[in-house]
């Protein structure tokens, strides 16, 4: 088989040059806060997040609102932080309607191995993109 060395040498890089890293897993359920809930959230109520995809559990729902408020910190989270971050250590969010008392916690509850090549069409060390 002539193809036999070529595919070595493209093991053998693949190896060498790795484009994995790691993401955090983003568990976020509902807990109780100092006051009834509003929205429609009860305790217990939680969303997952691996890499990019959020799923709920089957016939779940979850609120557009504290969903839309939750979002931006979930990125960060996915990411190794500072030990002295605010974004390490903490990890309650409140509802955003003033009202409600629910709260969400955010926990990392394991890593998944992601490649570059598989997230992004940008190549590696190409300086000039972003
Ligand atoms: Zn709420």
């Amino acid at each position: 088989m002539t193809c036999w060395p070529n595919q070595q040498q493209e093991i053998d890089l693949t190896v060498e040059e790795s484009d994995e890293f790691l993401l955090y897993d983003l568990r976020v359920e509902v807990i109780a806060g100092d006051k009834p809930m509003v929205c429609n959230h009860a305790i217990g109520d939680y969303f997952e997040l691996s890499g990019e995809n959020l799923t709920l559990p089957s016939g779940q729902s979850f609120p557009i609102y504290p969903l839309a408020a939750l979002l931006p910190l979930l990125p960060a989270k996915q990411r190794e932080t500072h030990p002295y971050d605010w974004m390490t250590t903490d990890m309650e969010v409140a509802c955003p309607d003033p009202l409600c008392g629910a709260r969400f916690r955010i926990t990392r509850t394991g890593q998944t191995v992601f490649r570059h090549a598989d997230v992004t069409r940008v190549p590696l060390g190409d300086s000039t993109a972003g």
